[in-house]
């Protein structure tokens, strides 16, 4: 890979991993940084260059077959995980990707523990799954109105002030679970700010074409605001960690978004070293006979 390209991934990566997780705090991340990018027009070249590596990591990813990615992303409303998630993976085989977006749990999926749904729709290997929203959300939408734990029916006895805990405790075990198994996990929070959010609804209100995606709900949890920013502040100093980092994203500027998370997902599969199977003699054989039998015939 183009050494040069490489030290700036790895540099934006860097910007945006939360490696030291018990002194993160969200605040110390600006929605609106663009780090020394200023126009949207080299974003566009950039992300078109990266959206070309990834493909190139997702073929060899593919061939060898062996190990799986899984990408996370979280979000406020309106802060632009479907945009990002769409052109990241433009250039990808659909074969090569599977996205599943989570949404409130079903009756089918509440009658199970909250890891049930998303265990069942584990990227393959030799894939890349993607997570509109995952178990996170226990973390996250249910820490806010805890009355969903009522619905899930979850016995009282279980339901202390230790729960939270319990629950970082148990995806972090279930995420180094993963990492032992040869999938390799990052996790994406798009971080908006409310003035941009509110910008973003406005003019899906305005806008006829954005109409659809406007919805009263999400106005309504609008005014969560800083309980949800708490939870994930909670959630990313507890669940962030060295095999399954966190990147949180400034989210004000889509073109930016956009890029950092194309380089965190080009710098996790280049760690990967992947290369083509190799072809050993015994193959390099069969394809000469191969080829022979081939140009005898018309
Ligand atoms: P869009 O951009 O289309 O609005 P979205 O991801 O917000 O995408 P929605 O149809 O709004 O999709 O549904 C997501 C909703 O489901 C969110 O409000 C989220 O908090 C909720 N949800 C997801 N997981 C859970 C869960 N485990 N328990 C309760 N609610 C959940
Ligand atoms: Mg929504």
């Amino acid at each position: 890979m183009d050494k040069d390209a490489l030290k700036f991934i790895r540099k934006i990566t860097a910007r945006y991993r939360v490696d030291q997780a018990k002194k993160f705090r969200l605040k110390d991340v600006d929605p609106a940084d663009t780090w020394k990018l200023d126009s949207k027009e080299d974003a566009e070249r950039l992300l078109a260059q990266g959206v070309g590596m990834l493909n190139d990591l997702q073929e060899k990813l593919y061939a060898q077959d062996k190990w799986a990615v899984l990408l996370i992303f979280q979000a406020m409303d309106a802060a632009g995980k479907d945009g990002t998630i769409k052109h990241v993976m433009s250039g990808i085989n659909p074969q090569g990707c599977q996205v599943y977006s989570f949404k409130a749990p079903s009756s089918e999926e509440l009658n199970h523990d909250y890891l049930w749904r998303t265990s069942r729709c584990m990227p393959e290997r030799g894939r890349i799954g993607i997570f509109n929203r995952s178990y996170y959300e226990e973390t996250l939408v249910v820490r806010v109105h805890p009355d969903f734990l009522q619905s899930a029916r979850l016995p009282g006895e279980l339901i202390t002030k230790d729960i939270w805990k319990h629950r970082f405790e148990d995806i972090n075990g279930f995420e180094r679970y993963l990492t032992h198994n040869g999938v390799l996990v990052r996790k994406f929070f798009l971080h908006v700010s409310k003035g941009e959010q509110k910008r973003r609804f406005l003019s899906r209100l305005e806008e006829p074409r954005k109409n659809w995606k406007f919805s009263l709900a999400d106005a309504r949890e609008r005014e969560h605001w800083d309980e949800y920013q708490d939870a994930y502040e909670d959630m990313i100093r507890h669940t962030s960690t060295k095999h399954s980092p966190w990147f949180v994203v400034p989210a004000d500027n889509k073109w930016f978004t956009r890029i950092a998370v194309a380089a965190a997902v080009i710098e996790a599969l280049d760690s990967l070293k992947l290369a083509f199977p190799k072809v050993d003699e015994a193959k390099k054989k069969e394809l000469s006979a191969a080829r022979e039998a081939l140009e005898k015939k018309h």
